[in-house]
């Protein structure tokens, strides 16, 4: 899931207080409030160019005090966000203020709109820095804004800056404990510049003051990174504040003024990280260093800074960028009867294998996974005789495979002894025949009883608690243990050698879709499973635009860390 924030800065035009570090029109970037229809097309404009899929969209009011400028202006922008975020196109809202603009009435303002997340300018949680900055409020503050934002059931955010006047390393270092512990969950790190028209100006020319070096900003700001990854905080910014973006050069007159001081403070901690290498390996050796793909700029250091340092060394260093668990490409089994179009899908989704088997059972489902595999939150339960090229790619994603006792007979119902559906709560099936393996392999569950020993072929569970189902017996028992239950009449679905499929056989679960072998157009009752697969909390993928096609199932295998399957 990537995070994306759309901003929409709001200055505020005639802020009374005097930061020694602010030259308030300098630092909003933009000189004016943006018109509640501006804000509007800003969203729609950052919306064209955010993928729907896997993306959490957040609007973000910053760059000024929102909560100090008028109610009724805050009323428009966040009515606004609001439309987008009740129709689902953004997933919360987020702002930035000031620690002594938060009282219960402003609270209850941003809680009507669904502001999900505050942002506390903190800057520090020294009394004396706070002072001398020109900030106006005290660390009591903002510990108590913190505790009223926590307790009315926001997400709090708290920002701060270091090389303040009358600031310190050790200064610095407990601001970062305190954040930790006023529960923020989130922070940005912005070391002081000395921007034209600030006080701090007047302070800097006077030799009044002495801005951090770079050096001691980078060494300083990889100690808080420390402390809030320790403390699971998570820092959303380390450097310049964005609107400081958007200066002019000539603006910023003296600091650690670096585009991509992340960069430089992330390549820091790798070059610590890296160090040890060089005394643990002989000279002249080869080094081969797996790096998880999104850390591999950092790894490499800002300039290459880390591999010339290892190349000093090494005679071949390799950055190897290792995808993370959550990004390998689960493994999909199913039948190989699935039509092309949607084979090419799934091969753009994960690793499929097309089951066929020879002789096992009969010839319309031999190539059906459910036939031969029952899944469970446990792991699976699959048949003796399954052919070799399904079990190598299964066992390679590590996950725990138990062998049932017997092979699926050649004739019903023996052919469906490992039919049966596994939820949280429940072993679903015609119990006369279920492999033993099965009641074994998932425990603790009630066992559900029903005619129909196809019971996968007929039923596709959507969590624990709401299924479609092609049985009329299947249906009657799960209502009667109080399930949401749809019936999607197989007559549409299509079955090589047969009158018809079923409807839960064209499907498999993928994280929270579900994946169809064919298109709701060629079923009557499109409107009626689209509403209550949403209800369950799920979308569809339709893996091609073709009649629906019975094909044993899509059974989803998540790719493990260790899996070489990438
Ligand atoms: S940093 Fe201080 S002076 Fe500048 S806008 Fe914020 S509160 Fe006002």
């Amino acid at each position: 899931m990537k995070h994306f924030t759309i901003p929409i800065f709001v200055p505020e035009l005639a802020c009374p207080n005097r930061c020694i570090f602010c030259n308030q029109h300098s630092i909003s970037g933009c000189r004016q409030q943006p018109e509640p229809d501006e804000v509007r097309e800003i969203i729609l404009k950052h919306l064209e160019t955010i993928p729907v899929r896997d993306s959490h969209i957040e609007v973000g009011f910053f760059g000024g005090s929102f909560t100090g400028i008028e109610t009724e202006l805050q009323e428009k922008y966040l009515s606004i966000a609001y439309e987008f975020l009740i129709i689902g196109q953004i997933h919360g809202i987020r702002l930035s203020t000031r620690p002594d603009y938060i009282n219960t009435e402003a609270l209850s303002l941003l809680k009507r709109y669904g502001v999900s997340t505050i942002e506390l300018g903190a800057q520090s949680l020294d009394d004396e820095v706070l002072r001398l900055s020109g900030r106006g409020h005290t660390a009591a503050d903002v510990e108590k804004a913190s505790g009223m934002i926590r307790s009315a059931g926001f997400k709090l955010g708290l920002q701060m800056m270091t090389g303040l006047p009358g600031d310190t390393v050790e200064k610095s270092l407990n601001t970062a404990r305190r954040i930790v512990e006023l529960g923020a969950c989130c922070t940005r790190i912005y070391p002081t510049l000395v921007i034209k028209g600030t006080d701090l100006e007047k302070l800097w020319h006077k030799g009044e003051y002495q801005p951090q070096s770079m050096e001691d900003a980078i060494e300083l700001s990889v100690r808080l990174l420390e402390i809030f990854r320790e403390g699971n905080v998570d820092v959303i910014r380390v450097g310049l504040h964005p609107s400081e973006g958007l200066l002019d050069e000539n603006e910023m007159l003296a600091g650690p003024f670096q585009p991509s001081f992340r960069e430089m403070v992330e390549s820091h901690i790798w070059k610590q990280k890296l160090l040890p290498l060089i005394q643990q390996h002989p000279q002249g050796s080869n080094i081969r260093i797996p790096v998880a793909e999104e850390e591999l700029r950092y790894a490499i250091g800002f300039g290459s800074s880390n591999r010339k340092m290892l190349e000093k060394h090494f005679s071949k260093v390799l950055f190897v960028p290792e995808v993370s668990t959550q990004q390998k490409k689960p493994l999909i089994i199913t039948g190989k009867q699935m039509p092309l179009p949607a084979k090419n899908t799934l091969r753009t989704i994960g690793y499929p294998v097309f089951l066929q088997t020879d002789q096992l059972v009969y010839k319309s489902i031999s190539g059906h996974p459910d036939i031969f595999i029952c899944q469970g939150d446990e792991g699976l339960v699959v048949a003796p005789g399954l052919p070799s090229e399904i079990l190598k790619p299964l066992a390679d994603t590590g996950i725990r495979m138990i062998k049932g006792l017997v092979d699926p007979g050649k004739t019903y119902p023996e052919s469906a002894r490992y039919n049966a559906v596994v939820t949280p709560d429940f072993i679903i099936h015609n119990l006369k025949i279920t492999d033993p393996v099965i009641f074994e392999t998932f425990p603790g569950r009630k066992h559900l009883h029903v005619n129909q020993g196809y019971t996968r072929c007929n039923l596709l569970a959507l969590g624990n608690d709401h299924f479609i189902t092609s049985d009329h017996g299947i249906e009657r028992a799960l209502r009667q243990v109080g399930k949401m239950v749809l019936f999607a009449d197989p007559a549409p679905v299509k079955l090589k050698g047969q009158k018809n499929g079923f409807f839960p056989g064209c499907c498999g679960i993928f994280r929270d879709e579900v994946l169809i072998a064919g298109s709701l157009n060629h079923h009557p009752q499109k409107s009626d499973m689209l509403d209550f697969i949403e209800t369950a909390g799920m979308e569809i993928r339709e893996l091609f635009a073709g009649e629906l096609t019975d094909v044993g199932g899509i059974i989803v295998i998540p790719a493990n860390k260790e899996s070489d399957l990438n």
